[in-house]
C-alpha cells in the first residue's frame, strides 16, 4: 500500500475496511485514518511479562500462557460456575468464570490460551473472569515481540482485526504526517518524528515508551485547543470594536457608597482600556466569592449605557438574574439609565413593555438570563455584554453570541472560579484576565472546621445560639453524581429532620436544583427576610446568592466535593460583615487522604491556593467543571489525569494564526462531533 495517505482521509482508504466495518468502527466514533490512530490502545498485554505458573504470587496482574487440561461445570449455591484449569512445564492454575462472564464453548480442551489478570488464592491459585485470547491471538501474544495493545472494542470487532487495522493505519501515514508539536519537544520525549510518537502508542517497546508516546498526544491536542483559542482572540481583536469613553472611573466611583478596593480599581482600569479601544474587549475578571465583581460589571455597563448603547448582563439563573437586577439597580440609581429585567418567567405583556422600551430608549441595561438572547429582543445597540459565572458558557457559545453582530460588542466575562494560570492559558486562551485579589475591608473572618462525629451536638447547640441571635443557617447536601433523585433524597430526609426538630421554631426551608424557578425564587426571598432561618439545600446555592445574615454553613459528606468548590460554598456566608463558621462534616466512609483535603481546606482562605491543589487531586476537569462547560471531550487527554501536560502547554508559543487556518483544515477531522469556535 502507499504510505502518504493522509490523516483526514476516510479509513475506508485502508485495506480490510468494508462498509460492515466502516459501521462498526463508527460506533468508536472512527471515521478517518486520524481517528483511528487517536484512538490509543486501553492498555497493554505485557508479553514479556508472561511467567510461568510457578512464579504466580498472588495479588499481582499476571499473564500466563499454557493448555487447558480439563474443564468442570459446576452448579452450585448461587448458579452454574466453570473451571478450567491451565497448565504449563512448571504447574497449574484454575481459570474460574461465574454464569456472567462465560466464556462459552469456545474454551476447549486441549486448548492454547494465553490468559490474565489478577491472581488470587482460592483452593490453590486461581484467575476469576481472566482475560482470555484463544489459539491465533495467543499465538499472536506469545509470537509478538513486547506489548500487545488491548483497544476498546464494539461488539463485532476483535482486538486482532483493530490490531491489524491500525498497523495498515500506521503505514499508510508514514510519509505524510504533518508536524504539530515543535520539533524539539518531540524530541525531548525520546522520539525521532510524529509518526515514531503514534508508532509507539500503539505498538510500544516498553510501559514507559507507551506512555511517554500517550502522554504526546494528549499534549498535542491540548496544544491544538489553546493555539486555537489563541488565534480566536487574535482575530477578533482584529475587528471592528465600538470604542466607548462616556464616564471616567473617577466619577463613577463617586456615586458609590464605599471607595473602591485598590484591586477593584485597577481592574476596572483594564476594562476602560479595553472598551475605550478600536477592537472589542474580551477580559476575564477572577475574583472570589465575595470580592466584589459586580460593581466592576456595573462600571462596564454604566459606561456602555451613557455612551447611548445597550448593556447586557447574562446570569446562570433566574435567582442570580433577579440579584443582578437589584443591584444594578442601586449602583445606577445615581444615573438616568433604565435597568431591565428579562428571565424565563417575564410575563408576556412585561415582554413586550422591554421591547418596546430598548426600542424607544437603547441606552439601557438588560439584566436576564439566557431569554435575553432570543431573536425577539431589540439588540441593535448591544455594545457589552457581560456573562456572569462564566463556568456554565464555553468559548462555543461565548462566540456565537458575540461573532454574528458587527461591529462586535465587548465582552467582560466574571467568574468566581479560581483558575490557575497554567489551566486558564489554555482553557481560557481566548480572554484577557484580570484578577481581583483582596477583599473589599470590613468584612468578618469565616472560621472552617472538619468536625467529627463527638463533636455533632456540639456543633448543633451552636447552631441554635446563632438562631437566636437571628442568624441564618445553611445545611447544604452534595449532588450525587449518579442521580438528581438521590441527593434530593439526602436533603429531603434532613429536611424532614430539622422542620420537625428543635430548630422548627425559627423557620426551615428546603431548595433544590429540581424545583420550578418561581419556587426557588420565593424559597430564596423568604430566607433572607429570615423568614425562614435554616435552609436545606443540594449545591443550587453554590452560584452567587447573596444572604448577609447568614452566618453559619454546615456541609454534610464534604469529601464528595472538589475543594474548589467547597470554597465558592462557604463563601455564601459571613457576607454582611460579621464573623461566620463553616463546619464540614465528613461521611463516615471518608478516606484519610480525604480528611487530610478538608483540613487543608480549613487552614487556608486563599482560592488559587485551593484551585491548585484541587487541580493536583482531582484534576482539570473538575476545577473547571468540564460538563457545564462547552470544553470539549478529547480523544487521548484525559482531563481527570492530565493536568501535569499542561504546564508544558502554557509554556509552548502557540500555533500562528495563519498557519492554524492551513492546519485545522488538515486535522478538522479531530473535531467532528466536537464544537469548536470557528478561527
Ligand atoms: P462577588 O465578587 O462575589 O460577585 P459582590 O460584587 O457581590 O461579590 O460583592 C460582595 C459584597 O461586597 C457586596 O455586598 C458589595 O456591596 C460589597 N462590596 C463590593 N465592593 C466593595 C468595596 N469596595 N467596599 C465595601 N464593600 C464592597
Ligand atoms: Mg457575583
Amino acid at each position: 500500500m502507499e504510505n502518504s495517505l493522509r490523516t483526514d482521509e476516510s479509513i475506508c482508504c485502508l485495506s480490510g475496511v468494508g462498509v460492515a466495518r466502516k459501521a462498526l468502527l463508527e460506533r468508536l466514533s472512527i471515521r478517518t485514518i486520524g481517528d483511528m490512530l487517536m484512538h490509543v490502545p486501553i492498555r497493554f498485554l505485557d508479553r514479556r511479562s508472561i511467567i510461568s505458573i510457578a512464579e504466580l504470587r498472588r495479588g499481582t496482574d499476571a499473564v500466563v500462557s499454557g493448555m487447558i487440561t480439563s474443564i468442570a461445570r459446576r452448579q452450585r449455591g448461587r448458579g452454574p460456575s466453570l473451571s478450567a484449569v491451565l497448565s504449563d512445564e512448571t504447574g497449574s492454575i484454575t481459570l474460574t468464570f461465574f454464569r456472567s462472564g462465560f466464556p462459552g464453548s469456545k474454551l476447549q480442551n486441549g486448548m492454547r490460551v494465553v490468559a490474565c489478570g489478577t491472581v488470587e488464592s482460592f483452593k490453590g491459585y486461581t484467575i476469576v473472569h481472566p482475560e482470555l485470547y484463544f489459539s491465533e491471538e495467543a499465538a499472536a501474544a506469545v509470537d509478538a515481540p513486547g506489548m500487545l495493545p488491548i483497544y476498546s472494542l464494539t461488539a463485532g470487532l476483535t482486538q486482532n482485526a483493530m490490531r491489524k487495522m491500525t498497523s495498515s493505519a500506521l503505514d499508510a501515514v508514514k510519509n505524510s504526517l504533518v508536524d504539530i508539536l515543535p520539533v524539539d519537544v518531540v524530541e525531548a520525549a525520546g522520539f525521532s518524528r510524529r509518526w515514531d510518537v503514534f508508532r509507539a502508542a500503539h505498538s510500544p517497546d516498553s510501559p514507559e515508551e507507551a506512555g511517554s508516546a500517550r502522554d504526546l498526544l494528549a499534549l498535542e491536542e491540548l496544544f491544538l485547543y489553546r493555539s486555537v483559542l489563541t488565534a480566536v482572540r487574535k482575530k477578533s481583536s482584529m475587528e471592528p470594536g465600538i470604542p466607548l469613553t462616556s464616564i471616567s472611573l473617577e466619577v463613577f466611583e463617586s456615586t458609590l457608597p464605599w471607595p473602591l478596593t485598590s484591586a477593584q480599581k485597577s481592574v476596572c482600569l483594564d476594562v476602560c482600556t479595553d472598551m475605550s479601544s478600536h477592537s472589542p474587549m474580551r477580559r476575564l475578571i477572577q475574583g472570589d466569592v465575595g470580592s466584589g465583581k459586580t460593581v466592576v460589571a456595573a462600571f462596564a455597563c454604566v459606561v456602555t449605557a451613557l455612551a447611548g448603547k445597550t448593556a447586557a448582563v447574562l446570569a446562570p439563573t433566574e435567582v442570580l438574574a433577579a440579584q443582578h437586577y437589584a443591584s444594578m439597580g442601586e449602583f445606577c440609581s445615581r444615573f438616568d439609565l433604565e435597568v431591565l429585567l428579562l428571565t424565563g418567567s417575564t410575563t408576556d405583556s412585561e415582554r413586550k413593555k422591554i421591547a418596546e422600551k430598548l426600542q424607544e430608549k437603547p441606552q439601557s441595561i438588560l439584566v436576564g438570563t439566557h431569554a435575553i438572547l432570543e431573536d425577539w429582543v431589540p439588540l441593535n445597540e448591544l455594545a457589552l455584554l457581560v456573562i456572569d459565572e462564566q463556568h456554565r458558557f464555553g468559548v462555543v457559545q461565548r462566540e456565537k453570541l458575540l461573532t454574528n453582530r458587527s461591529p462586535r460588542p465587548h465582552a467582560l466575562v466574571m467568574s468566581a472560579t479560581p483558575i490557575p494560570r497554567t489551566l486558564a492559558m489554555t482553557f481560557y486562551g481566548d480572554l484577557d484576565i484580570s484578577v481581583i485579589d483582596r477583599m473589599p475591608p470590613g468584612r468578618g473572618f469565616t472560621e472552617t472546621r472538619v468536625i467529627d462525629r463527638s463533636e455533632k451536638s456540639d456543633v448543633f447547640v451552636f447552631m441554635m445560639e446563632r438562631l437566636q441571635q437571628g442568624e441564618r443557617i445553611f445545611l447544604v447536601y452534595p449532588l450525587k453524581e449518579a442521580s438528581e433523585q438521590s441527593d434530593l433524597r439526602d436533603a429531603a430526609t434532613a429536611y424532614e429532620t430539622v422542620r420537625y426538630g428543635p430548630m422548627a421554631e425559627f423557620g426551615t426551608g428546603l431548595l433544590h436544583g429540581s424545583m420550578p424557578p418561581g419556587k426557588k425564587m420565593a424559597i430564596t426571598q423568604q430566607f433572607r427576610k429570615g423568614e425562614i432561618a435554616v435552609l436545606v439545600s443540594t449545591t443550587v446555592i453554590e452560584v452567587g446568592i447573596d444572604i448577609p445574615d447568614a452566618t453559619v454553613m454546615v456541609i454534610a459528606n464534604a469529601e464528595r466535593f472538589g475543594l474548589s468548590q467547597l470554597h465558592q460554598l462557604r463563601g455564601r456566608v459571613g457576607r454582611g460583615g460579621g464573623n461566620a463558621w463553616c463546619f464540614l462534616v465528613p461521611g463516615e466512609k471518608a478516606s484519610h487522604t480525604s480528611l487530610e483535603r478538608l483540613n487543608l481546606l480549613a487552614s487556608t482562605s486563599d482560592g488559587f491556593a485551593i484551585a491548585e491543589k484541587d487541580l493536583s487531586i482531582r484534576g482539570p476537569g473538575q476545577v473547571l467543571g468540564t460538563a457545564q462547560h462547552g470544553i470539549p471531550k478529547f480523544k487521548v487527554a484525559d482531563l481527570t489525569n492530565d493536568g501535569h501536560l499542561l504546564r508544558a502547554v502554557s509554556s509552548m508559543p502557540p500555533i500562528q494564526l495563519q498557519e492554524i487556518h492551513l492546519l485545522l483544515k488538515s486535522q478538522l477531522w479531530r473535531y467532528c462531533g466536537i464544537e469548536l469556535p470557528g478561527v
